[in-house]
């Protein structure tokens, strides 16, 4: 099968007066697995839908495969689209819900046997052809869901939040199925999801949306470890954003948190280079780059250290999650958890220590 790519060109839509997508542009690599990240209400399904033929943008281009598709109908486009809702037909078995696509096609009887067969093979439900869909689980039935799309051997693959109907321990087992699968066809494929955890363990890149924005587009770890504003920055993973202002520049930047105190950022830390004297900038540093320290004991003298106020913990198994209040500021800090240790109480004064290579600095638009 050739593989394609899937172009967005400053693609446009409005609902009545509300602007749902303003000026999309991405690029999803032949046989790509791309992940559209965002809070719900950002338009990753209207997106999606667009890319299927469903909407139409008011302006912009789509292209798949280096050609123009904007005024192909949905089912003359070659793309596959699974629903959230799975949309099986109930009163036919898993084999006819598969061969449904291929009867319509007029497809022949011997090829159209292979095809389904292959397909129920390839998500693993040879045996289940003859059951209907309310006999099958959560699980089974997005199967059926995707050996039905998938055996119409569609060119791009769209799937909107194809997990979100299952439990939390089926999601995870089915996201490395979902991927195996995407390997295995080799097809470009374009996947919906609020959760980003599944984007970020399964998708080869990813577009962080807001508002109707790709805020920014990269590999997992791209934008975990250099996210461009504090959207990205809490949206891919927790980090900590405080308003700064670069009081010195020596080799390292010197911030000052107002009423917080002040803390360095490296000279080659992620937006330390453009930072003058006198900016306003944020600066950022993940939880698990704070340490915690109490008031009593030696503080190393490579970071620099805040003083708060403990306002809350949360034990999650292998950390405990702080809370701390410094100054008008709420500092989100991890600290392994050791078997034993009692979590810091609410109200103790603590002071947490960042290293300056693990503070970005983000632009600030105030
Ligand atoms: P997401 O998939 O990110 O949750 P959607 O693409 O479903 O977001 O929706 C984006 C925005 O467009 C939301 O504010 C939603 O209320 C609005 N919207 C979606 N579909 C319609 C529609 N058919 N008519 C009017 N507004 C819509």
């Amino acid at each position: 099968m050739k593989k394609v790519s899937v172009e967005c060109r400053n693609i446009y839509l409005s609902y009545g007066k509300t602007d749902v997508l303003k000026g999309v542009n991405l690029l999803v690599h032949p046989g790509e697995f791309f992940a559209l990240l965002g809070p719900s209400g950002s338009g990753k399904s209207t997106l999606l839908r667009l890319i299927a033929g469903f909407n139409r943008a008011s302006r912009g281009e789509l292209l798949v495969g280096g050609k123009r598709i904007d005024d192909v109908p949905p089912d003359a486009r070659d793309i596959g689209m699974v629903f959230q809702s799975y949309a099986l037909w109930p009163h036919m078995s898993v084999w006819d819900n598969v061969a449904f696509g291929l009867v319509e096609r007029r497809v022949a009887r011997g090829e159209l046997r292979e095809r389904v067969q292959k397909a129920l093979d390839l998500v693993g439900l040879s045996e289940f052809g003859a059951r209907r869909p309310n006999q099958l689980s959560g699980g089974q039935q997005q199967r059926v869901a995707l050996a039905r799309t998938v055996v119409i051997e569609p060119q791009v693959l769209l799937l909107d939040e194809p997990l979100s109907n299952l439990d939390k321990n089926l999601r995870v087992q089915m996201r490395q199925e979902l991927l195996a699968l995407q390997r295995r066809l080799g097809i470009t494929t374009i996947f919906v999801t609020h959760d980003q955890e599944e984007a970020m363990t399964t998708a080869d890149r990813m577009a962080v949306l807001d508002r109707g924005i790709v805020q920014q587009i990269g590999s997992p770890a791209e934008l975990y470890d250099l996210p461009v504003n504090p959207f990205v920055a809490n949206f891919v993973g927790t980090m900590n954003v405080l308003p700064a202002t670069v009081t010195r520049r020596t080799d390292a930047a010197e911030l000052l948190i107002a009423g917080a105190g002040v803390l360095y950022a490296a000279p080659d830390a992620p937006g330390a280079p453009e930072a003058a004297t006198g900016a306003l900038v944020l600066a950022s540093f993940r939880p698990q780059h704070v340490r915690v320290a109490d008031p009593g004991s030696a503080r190393d003298q490579a970071l620099a250290w805040l003083g708060g106020t403990v306002k809350s913990s949360e034990f999650l198994g292998e950390m405990v999650r702080y809370h701390v209040s410094v100054g008008d500021y709420v500092v989100v800090a991890d600290q392994a958890h050791e078997a034993g240790r009692r979590p810091i109480a609410p109200t103790s004064p603590v002071f947490l220590g960042i290293h300056p290579r693990h503070i970005r600095l983000l632009e600030s638009h105030d």
